[in-house]
């Protein structure tokens, strides 16, 4: 059995769902392979390690690895033997390695398969994996309601939808039921570099919707190492990021950490989700919640405002080879 947690991380509840989620969320992208190699008992530590700090959330898709980082999820959940309802699991569908299918005999296979690799009776959520790929209306008309099936049918709790542009969203909350999406994950909008995710908080706060953003390092851009080759930042854009680490690392301080603490400010997103592949960025990052509690570097944040306002909200297209 797991040792009890050391570290409370401060959880917080998802919208109308029930759930409470630990403020920093386990993205397991990195688990398929998608920033480099790691082992899979690298993977088992280091999923560990989260748990034991209070980490109870943890988010996948058989997109990510080509299904890899899903059954590697799956084997790190079933070491830490845990009752089921200590850890809260997403997974999505729609999006996978050869291609998009928001079908509903897809999404409805989908789901079983992806169960299958969790070693899972259950998902708490189902997201539909970067919407704006296939047709909204499709979505609307047949993906939810496939969705809702798998609902009552008790493979899935609750309801998502993902993507990059923030439209996407309005666009499918307008036009389907009231509490039939049920959580929103939003990524790359709300991190030093951009912010834009904010505008929409109000309009999700007043549906019940819970807010998940992703990202918070920006896919790599707000780290010391930089982004993978595949990032799809504007050169301009990976330059004042490379320039805001720089001027952190020589003033004594660690960009991936203040990017953490202004994401985790604000208490209107459930969970930062961030993409981890060591003990090392575990620790750092549960590290940069639990400080929050005696203030943000206001001066250091300022300063690099002031390097990334050039570049301030920028994104790119969004784009079907990515995330
Ligand atoms: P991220 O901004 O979380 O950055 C991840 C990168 O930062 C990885 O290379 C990781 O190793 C590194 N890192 C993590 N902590 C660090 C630290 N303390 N110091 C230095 N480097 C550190 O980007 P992400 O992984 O793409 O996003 C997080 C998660 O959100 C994903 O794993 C995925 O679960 C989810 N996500 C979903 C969608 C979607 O549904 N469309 C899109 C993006 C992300």
């Amino acid at each position: 059995m797991e040792a009890a947690k050391s570290t409370p991380l401060e959880l917080r509840p998802l919208g109308n769902t029930g759930l409470k989620l630990s403020s920093v969320g386990f993205g397991a992208s990195p688990l398929g392979n998608v920033f480099g190699p790691i082992s899979e008992s690298d993977a088992i530590a280091t999923v560990r390690q989260a748990f034991r700090l209070g980490i109870n959330f943890f988010d996948t898709s058989p997109y990510y690895g080509g299904t890899l980082s899903e059954k590697v999820l799956g084997i790190a959940l079933k070491a830490l033997e845990v009752p089921r309802n200590e850890y809260i699991v997403s997974t999505k569908c729609g999006r996978y390695i050869d291609g998009f299918d928001f079908s509903a005999e897809r999404v409805t296979r989908s789901i079983d398969e992806s169960l299958e690799r969790l070693q899972l009776d259950y998902v708490d959520i189902l997201q539909c994996h970067d919407i704006e790929f296939g047709s909204l209306d499709q979505i609307v008309n047949e993906t939810i309601p496939a969705l809702l099936k798998l609902k009552e049918a008790g493979k899935i709790r609750f309801i998502g939808i993902t993507g990059l542009p923030l439209e996407i969203f309005t666009y499918v909350l307008d036009r389907v039921p009231p509490r039939t999406v049920d959580v929103i994950l939003s990524y790359c909008h709300y991190s030093l570099n951009d912010s834009t995710l904010e505008d929409l908080l109000p309009y999700l706060k007043s549906k019940g919707v819970g807010v998940i953003s992703a990202s918070p390092l920006a896919m790599g851009l707000l780290t010391e190492g930089g982004p993978p080759e595949w990032h799809p930042a504007s050169p301009e854009l990976k330059a004042a990021c490379k320039a805001a680490a720089a001027y952190c690392k020589e003033t004594g301080r660690n960009i991936s950490k203040l990017a953490m603490q202004y994401s985790l400010s604000n208490k209107d997103i459930s969970t930062i989700l961030v993409g981890m592949n060591s003990i090392q960025q575990v620790n750092e990052n549960v590290a940069a919640a639990t400080e929050l509690s005696t203030g943000k570097d206001e001066k250091a944040l300022s300063e690099i405002d002031d390097i990334l306002k050039p570049v301030k909200n920028q994104t790119w297209p969004s784009d079907p080879k990515l995330d």
